[in-house]
């Protein structure tokens, strides 16, 4: 048993994967850690939809969308080492995709993807951790004793020893104010892109392509969702996720999604193959939207260039994609940094905070011939 154990506790909110890797870390360095999210499930942006319709004799199908996060590439060797131990565990798989001619350079991809949906590397980091879900943390309250987590409803979770955020930055903003308000304001300004995404099912035909990232129109990148390793699809059924641009999405942020579904479902079409003479038309079972207002970092030129922070006197860290580049492995990279960096301070004795400038900076891994980003 490690000296941590029992002693000190730890929430950390948001059970995304920045947050899930940060409380299996810390869980693992003999830390008491509780898990909360406002959702009913763990994942974040790395999520699944399921959506039902009847097919031509009224039975009912589903299928489920990864509507947030595509696919992971992976280009450090820990998170490397990660995906690994999550390989043999069934949890990820490799995705070689045919990429549709549009794009610069046609060929076959590779990226890594959860099974049978995107959220289960996540839940797969945060198994054993206690979790505490649909649980939205609304404010923060410190005591002699400690961190208060005032929840919606009223509740309050606590107290606590220290606190994590791993929220987008906005929402880690709202609960930083009047704790840490240098941090606050600074996440207040790191601007978010929206993305209006498409989750779609028509007759399984068999497309050239599994992926594309078209050059023009509405949409930034196309998927065929069936075509990812371990999902469950109806036969004879091809599901697609389709994303549009942050520029289209922001120009229609207000639109109505019955407007932006027809719109992104007829730019979808415009890329498939043409019918044939005599062939009938593609049947389309399904098409549904999905507003991210804040998918992924615009860009974080207000932060300082760490992977995440740490203040020592306070008893609060932040972690998140928005530190290192906004995609999967970012927000992994800063969950199991801060991780890193509060087991150390814990093991020290408690009057010397560990100074800013220790925490520590990863170089850039030599190792980068994973697959290019999905
Ligand atoms: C449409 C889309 C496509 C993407 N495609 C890719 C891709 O192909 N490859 C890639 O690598 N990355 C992709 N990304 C980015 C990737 O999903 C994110 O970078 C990553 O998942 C962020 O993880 P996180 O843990 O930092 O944050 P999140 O996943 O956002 O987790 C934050 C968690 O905090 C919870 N929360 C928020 N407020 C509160 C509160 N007050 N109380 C309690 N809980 C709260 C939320 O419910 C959420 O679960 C995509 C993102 C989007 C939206």
């Amino acid at each position: 048993m490690s000296a941590l154990e029992s002693t000190n506790r730890i929430a950390v909110v948001g059970a995304g994967i920045a947050g899930a890797a940060c409380a299996a870390s810390l869980q693992e360095a003999g830390v008491q850690v509780t898990l909360f999210d406002k959702s009913r499930a763990v994942g974040g942006r790395m999520s699944t939809r399921r959506a039902a319709w009847a097919d031509g004799d009224g039975t009912e199908c589903t299928a489920e969308f990864d509507h947030g996060a595509q696919a992971l590439t992976a280009r450090q060797p820990r998170f490397r080492a990660m995906l690994a131990r999550a390989e043999s565990a069934g949890v990820v798989a490799r995705w070689q995709h045919r990429v549709h001619a549009t794009w610069p350079a046609p060929g076959v991809r590779e990226a890594w993807v959860a099974t049978p949906g995107m959220p289960a590397l996540v839940r797969h980091l945060a198994r054993g951790v206690p979790q505490r879900l649909a649980q939205a943390v609304q404010r923060l309250h410190r005591t002699a004793e400690g961190w208060h987590l005032v929840l919606a409803g009223g509740e309050t979770a606590g107290p606590f020893d220290q606190v994590v955020l791993a929220l987008p930055p906005a929402q880690a903003a709202v609960l930083l104010a009047g704790h840490h308000d240098r941090w606050a304001d600074s996440l207040a300004a790191v601007p978010m892109a929206p993305c209006w995404t498409l989750m779609a099912a028509t007759a399984d035909v068999d497309w050239p392509w599994d992926a594309a990232e078209p050059a023009r129109g509405p949409l930034a990148w196309v998927a065929r969702n069936d075509r990812k390793p371990g999902r469950n699809t109806p036969r004879g059924v091809a599901t697609w996720v389709a994303q549009a641009t942050p520029a289209w999405s922001a120009a229609h942020l207000e639109a109505d999604p019955a407007t932006v579904a027809e719109a992104l479902r007829h730019a979808l079409q415009g890329l498939l193959p043409p019918r044939l003479a005599g062939e009938p038309p593609l049947a389309w079972h399904h098409a549904s939207v999905h507003r991210w207002r804040y998918a992924v970092p615009a860009d974080r030129s207000s932060l300082d260039g760490r992977e995440c922070w740490w203040d020592a006197d306070r008893g609060l860290g932040v972690c998140g994609d928005f530190f290192n580049g906004g995609n999967v492995e970012a927000a992994w990279r800063s969950g199991d940094e801060l991780a890193d960096t509060v087991a150390a301070w814990l093991e020290q004795p408690h009057d010397t905070p560990v100074a800013p400038e220790a925490i520590r900076h990863p170089a850039p891994a030599a190792n980068t011939e994973a697959a290019e980003a999905a």
